[in-house]
């Protein structure tokens, strides 16, 4: 699988197609975008939004999710706004998403099963990770986005002037709904 890839990358590199992607660091439209890394998205969610290379700093996880003020998806828009110029952020969950009813018991029990020992993951709580909240998914998209919107516009080291929006995806269509109060 790895060797098609670089084989590719040669292919590419030889032939100059990398020349349409030209741009800068900055980004064009200064925006930032939370998103899931679901495959359905990696390019439905930037031709539904008619963004190009450049355009945005896009910041993906399981979920699309701002799970702790200080890790690193925080860090990462702290980057944006400050050394990037980023004014404008987008956090856009998905209809469907993998992570929506996750056990985090399963998930557990997946572990020991590809030879995690349960002292290891013992010894994990006993030293304080929270595994419900660290994998733990959500029940509800709306209620997920609106929980990372809220989480932004409070955060201590994000400016008031950032713009902070809240979206969920449908994974069909690309069609954005906003998410409010
Ligand atoms: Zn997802």
């Amino acid at each position: 699988m790895i060797n098609k890839i670089l084989e590719y990358n040669r292919e590419f590199v030889e032939g100059k197609k990398y020349e349409p992607y030209a741009t800068s660091k900055f980004p064009d439209r200064k925006l930032a975008i939370v998103t899931c890394m679901d495959t359905r998205l990696t390019e439905l969610l930037p031709a539904a939004l008619g963004l190009k290379n450049g355009d945005a700093k896009i910041i993906k996880n399981a979920g699309g999710i701002l799970v702790h003020p200080f890790g690193s998806v925080a860090r990462s828009l702290l980057i944006a706004i400050y050394e990037l110029g980023v004014e404008n952020i987008m956090i856009i969950g998905h209809t469907d998403c993998g992570v929506q009813h996750m056990n985090v018991d399963v998930m557990i029990k997946e572990m020991q099963e590809r030879g995690i020992s349960r002292e290891v993951i013992e010894n994990l709580k006993y030293c304080g990770v929270d595994f419900n909240d660290w994998l733990g998914g959500f029940d509800d998209v709306e209620t997920a986005v609106l929980e990372s919107v809220k989480l932004l516009e409070k955060h201590p080291l994000i400016p008031e002037k950032i713009n902070i929006y809240g979206f969920v995806m449908d994974t069909g269509t690309g069609q954005l709904i906003e998410v409010k109060e």
